[in-house]
């Protein structure tokens, strides 16, 4: 233990100045930072490709060749360093923008080299951008053996620590650590998965002798790396319910009853049934509830909600809704309101327009307890909003609020009110376990019955004149339309522009006084977006042309058809919680995907995905791999899961295996005191101080 936080510096062939280097470009400082410094690829260094075939690869190329010429061309600013390469079959141009200062001394001409990268085409000739480049004859790798390639740099590069150079040091620090990286799991868990042991595991994951080996020792690290989250995720988990206890919800009562009997407005499906079900067991349990209700846009997660609220009014406690937008919080309040109407409960709402004198009787109030249900936006959060006894809190669309405002909810109360968080978008279920690991997750996998699908059309924007030739007849047949253009932070003075000319056009297109069009955006005083809104949701106006605002939500029933304006510039989850605006009636409903003809591959890829299906599971799935993690959580919570190895996107069946096996061993041990599990808690414990992100993640 104490040998791997020995200072880079005392490692042979480093010394102090290639550790300040390494230090400062490479974040790494003792000899567990360089044991974890992991070859990003690995070159078979017996496999060469020919010049002649390179036309037909599409990936990086491996050439054998020798340097012909080396030239920099143009002056100043572009400058490039280029260099004829040669080989049996043919010539290839090798060019560098940057860095050539060190670069051309390398290259010696009439030398043998080994050249990798990927090569481009500049009208007839092909070229590749700062390859790698290594002398022949210095590569002293048997042949079939895979040599490591690692990430370096201009700085490190110029200290002697490219690739090479930092395998050079690496094996140095493998040979001294024989015997010395102490295993982290269990026994048990070695053999039920059959994993390499950790120290071989590092040999061959920077010095892999064959492929064979190279993977178990991939597949090893991978799960230790998932396993030592998904233990401090659980065992947080444990902690907490140890030190919190939750407010007993005993009884059902009137509140539930007298709604569920006389004003429910339709039969609960299934899948709301059991999800309720289980939300009330949790809540009568005596422990404290923090869990998180997935389910597709449309699946109704506001009634499920509703219901939760009447059991926490039944036993005397007061109970919040939190939104993120203030669109949504109000249509909440509304939806909520109606609902409710029959029945003796109050509700207000608060947003951060709310008028001063609103504000003041809902905090009054709401201290002394005469106010059952408070609907809002962030305002909820301010420390002058005080409760008489929250029991509940639930929070919709989570994904848009911060792990620190979750917990800023907790402190409204001596003890923390129960949380129930709604997602607006279906979570994958590997990010779910990660990021929400400390929560217990209900699905509604179930749809309202009589819900056609939503018909998904791609079209480019040529295309226009007969979608709106659409349009008419769907408003002739008494249906609304949405029109969305995309807001983009950078290019907003644009995306205004493009909105107003659609507006405008749009006007022309559908004039009065046959049709009335709406707008809604981002720039309007909240009063005039709920006056839109209302205009729209009351059948007054036929077109609704907004930006993202309304993405989030917003429920008009009669609405059957969403066109997605410049759609190649939304992500896929936006584009399905867009989608699910429409198709909540009993109507055909459309989504109409415009784009321009010419579409990045991915554009492509997303908007065939919404073509293709309409389940919100299988796009968040999509997604995961198209954007990764981070992209998807948000950076405030990417940091949380700095996985070196593993991929949340793609190590599916590991990140299963990891929690079961976390939890398993919680179960047996979970204060891991029997010693024979003492490995993993040293290793935990030592983890945990090096990724103070961990404590943040419930
Ligand atoms: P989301 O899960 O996206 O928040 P909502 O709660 O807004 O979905 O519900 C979507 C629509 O489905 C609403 O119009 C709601 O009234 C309706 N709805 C909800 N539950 C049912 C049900 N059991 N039967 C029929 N319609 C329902
Ligand atoms: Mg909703």
């Amino acid at each position: 233990m104490e040998f791997l936080k020995t200072t880079i510096e005392y490692l042979k062939g480093v010394g102090p100045l290639r550790a300040e280097t390494l230090n400062k470009e490479a974040r790494v400082f003792t000899f567990n930072d360089l044991l974890h410094y992991f070859p990003f690829r690995y070159v078979d260094r017996s496999v060469f490709h020919q010049v002649i075939d390179i036309p037909g690869i599409p990936s990086e190329v491996q050439l054998k060749g020798v340097v012909t010429s080396v030239q920099e061309v143009g002056a100043s600013r572009k400058k490039r360093l280029v260099a004829q390469f040669k080989d049996d079959t043919g010539v290839i141009e090798l060019v560098w923008f940057k860095g050539i200062k060190w670069v051309k001394p390398t290259l010696i001409v009439g030398k043998t080299y080994l050249v990798y990268g990927k090569a481009n085409q500049y009208g007839s000739k092909w070229n590749i951008a700062h390859p790698e480049i290594d002398p022949y004859e210095k590569v002293k790798v048997p042949s079939g053996m895979l040599q490591p390639i690692y990430h370096s740099g201009e700085k490190l590069s110029a200290k002697g620590l490219n690739t090479r150079g930092i395998e050079k040091i690496i094996r140095n620090l493998l040979a001294v650590s024989k015997g010395k990286i102490p295993e982290s799991l269990t026994q048990d868990i070695i053999d039920k998965h059959k994993l390499m042991e950790r120290d071989f595991a590092y040999q061959c994951i920077h010095i892999p002798t064959n492929s064979a080996d190279l993977k178990k020792a991939l597949m090893r690290l991978k799960f230790e790396e998932l396993f030592f989250l998904q233990l401090a995720i659980n065992k947080q988990k444990i902690t907490a319910q140890r030190k919190i206890k939750g407010y007993v919800f005993s009884s059902v009562g009137d509140c539930f009853n007298e709604f569920y009997k006389s004003h429910l407005p339709f039969e609960l499906t299934g899948a709301q049934k059991r999800v309720v079900k289980q939300i009330r067991k949790d809540l009568g349990s005596g422990l404290h509830m923090n869990r998180l209700l997935q389910g597709d846009v449309g699946s109704g997660k506001t009634l499920v909600a509703v219901l939760n609220m009447l059991i926490a009014i039944d036993n005397g406690y007061q109970t919040c809704l939190m939104a993120p937008t203030e669109i949504l919080a109000i249509q909440h309040f509304n939806t909520i309101s109606e609902l409710l109407k029959e029945m003796s409960v109050s509700i207000e709402l608060l947003t951060g327009s709310s008028s001063k004198a609103k504000r003041s009787t809902i905090h009054t109030t709401l201290k002394e307890g005469s106010l059952n249900i408070l609907i809002g936006t962030h305002a909820l959060l301010e420390d002058v909003v005080e409760f008489k006894n929250l029991g509940l809190a639930i929070i919709d669309e989570q994904h848009r609020f911060g792990v620190a405002q979750r917990s800023k909810l907790w402190k409204k109360n001596t003890q923390p009110p129960h949380i129930l968080v709604m997602t607006a978008t279906p979570i994958p279920r590997t990010l779910a376990m990660t990021f929400y690991g400390d929560l217990d997750v209900s699905v509604i996998d179930e749809m309202p019955p009589g819900r056609k699908e939503i018909k998904t059309i791609h079209q480019f924007d040529k295309g226009r004149l007969k979608v709106f030739q659409f349009v008419e007849d769907e408003i002739k047949k008494g249906r609304q339309v949405y029109i969305v253009y995309p807001l983009i932070e950078e290019s907003q003075k644009l995306d205004y522009k493009d909105l107003m000319d659609g507006f405008e056009s749009i006007s022309r297109r559908f004039p009065l006084p046959n049709y009335r069009v709406s707008i809604v955006h981002g720039k309007m005083k909240s009063a005039d977006k709920e006056y839109e809104m209302q205009q729209f949701a009351t059948g007054q106006t036929q077109i609704m042309v907004a930006t993202t605002v309304i993405e989030v939500g917003v429920n008009v029933p009669n609405a059957s058809v969403m066109i997605v304006e410049s759609a190649e510039k939304f992500g896929l989850s936006q584009l399905h919680q867009l989608r699910g605006r429409v198709g909540r009636g009993a109507e055909q409903s459309y989504c109409i995907l415009m784009t321009s003809y010419k579409l990045s591959e991915e554009a492509r890829l997303r908007m065939e995905t919404m073509v293709r299906t309409n389940d919100g599971f299988e796009i968040a799935e999509v997604d995961l791999r198209m954007r990764g993690p981070g992209d998807i959580m948000g950076t405030q919570q990417s940091g949380i899961v700095d996985l070196k190895l593993a991929d949340l996107a793609k190590d599916n069946q590991l990140i299963h295996l990891a929690r079961d096996a976390a939890q398993q061993l919680l179960k047996e041990d979970p204060d891991l005191t029997n010693p024979k599990n003492f490995l993993v808690r040293n290793e935990l414990i030592r983890q945990m101080k090096l990724k103070p992100n961990w404590s943040r993640i419930s």
